[in-house]
């Protein structure tokens, strides 16, 4: 029996940590005494799409340095600008896929919630910088046409919060969600899909673990993590107490053209989060949406560097490397 931590995982108030949340390059740039020429561009592209970092993430970063991985996935940069051919703003079919107010239902058995358009970060390749959140949250409607969605298919068995990040949301309206969700017999398992862990930690309080371990749903988290360094002590702790509440952990990354699209980057991570007891899951190709063409990946360039992570790591480490394609059945995996 691993001695449980708590108190050390915790610093207060994870609002706090969010409200006091970078968003103006200008202090950004400022505090990790970054070039100033850095400025006009991070201005132009954040008026498109907020910068938003929690000060601690920050704190990961190397100073002076332009190119450090975390800080690329948070800072505005003029490319996003450029319009690309072949990047749209609905890269994956979402409003198609939109079933009830807040409800994407793509795949046979599992539904996934649009509960919040709110994020602790905002990540410059993410696929839904546009989706039209204020019009398609299930917390709307209190949830009220997601959960007679969910109670009029009874072939839906798993239940996935999504967003945004669901753990945007605080623990006494989660715990509400919960209940609403144990009420609809066929429903078994419930999954989390949130950064929250990795960009926040202290989001992972005792109440939320706590309804994590009494709810009777088999409960999987999949954290969003795409580089080794991201995984600080202060993750790792609350990763453990996730897995003492019961829960089994997964990890979903994006390959990053300049982040984390070299060999060595995605072993450490593999290895590292399987340090931290979490299970690499999926590696996603790049989403192909309006902003982020930058960050894009070539399918060989991917093919190569994943079979060479095939050779490096025992199976049960390696993810599997997929693609969205809207329309599809399931995650399409890019076969070599
Ligand atoms: C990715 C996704 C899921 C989850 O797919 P899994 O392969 O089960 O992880 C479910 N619903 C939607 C709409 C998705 O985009
Ligand atoms: S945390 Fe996820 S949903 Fe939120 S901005 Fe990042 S990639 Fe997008």
């Amino acid at each position: 029996m691993i001695p449980r931590t708590d108190g050390l995982c915790q610093t207060p108030s994870w609002n706090e940590a969010i409200a006091n949340a970078f968003t103006s390059p200008e202090e950004l740039i400022d505090y990790l005494e970054l070039d100033k020429s850095l400025l006009p561009a991070a201005r132009a592209a954040a008026s498109q799409f907020g910068l938003r970092v929690p000060r601690a993430y920050v704190d990961c970063m190397e100073k002076g340095n332009a190119q450090d991985p975390l800080l690329l996935q948070v800072l505005p940069l003029g490319a996003e600008l450029e319009l690309q051919p072949g990047f749209s703003v609905d890269p994956v079919g979402d409003l198609a896929a939109t079933s009830a107010t807040g409800v994407l239902h793509k795949y046979h058995g599992r539904a996934l919630l649009i509960t919040t358009g709110a994020c602790a970060v905002n990540c410059r390749y993410c696929f839904r910088r546009h989706f039209p959140y204020q019009e398609s949250s299930a917390y709307l409607d209190h949830w009220q046409s997601a959960l007679d969605y969910l109670r009029s298919n009874s072939s839906i068995n798993e239940v996935i919060l999504s967003g945004g990040d669901p753990l945007m949301i605080a623990d006494s309206r989660l715990a509400e969600l919960f209940r609403a969700l144990e009420a609809i017999p066929h429903l078994t398992r419930l999954r989390i899909h949130t950064r929250m862990p990795v960009i926040v930690p202290q989001r992972v309080t005792d109440d939320l673990l706590g309804e994590l371990d009494r709810v009777r749903f088999r409960v999987t988290v999949v954290v969003h993590c795409n580089h080794a360094r991201e995984l600080t002590a202060a993750v790792c702790c609350v990763l453990q107490q996730l897995r003492e509440s019961g829960v089994t952990l997964f990890n979903q990354s994006v390959l990053l053209k300049g982040i984390n699209n070299d060999l060595k980057t995605q072993v450490e991570l593999c290895e590292s989060l399987f340090e931290a007891q979490v299970i690499p899951y999926y590696l996603h190709l790049l989403d192909s949406v309006q902003g982020a063409a930058h960050f894009d990946v070539s399918r060989e360039e991917a093919q190569l560097l994943y079979q060479q992570l095939l050779q490096q790591l025992p199976g049960y480490l390696v993810p599997k490397l997929v693609y969205e394609q809207s329309g599809e059945i399931s995650k399409t995996p890019l076969t070599l």
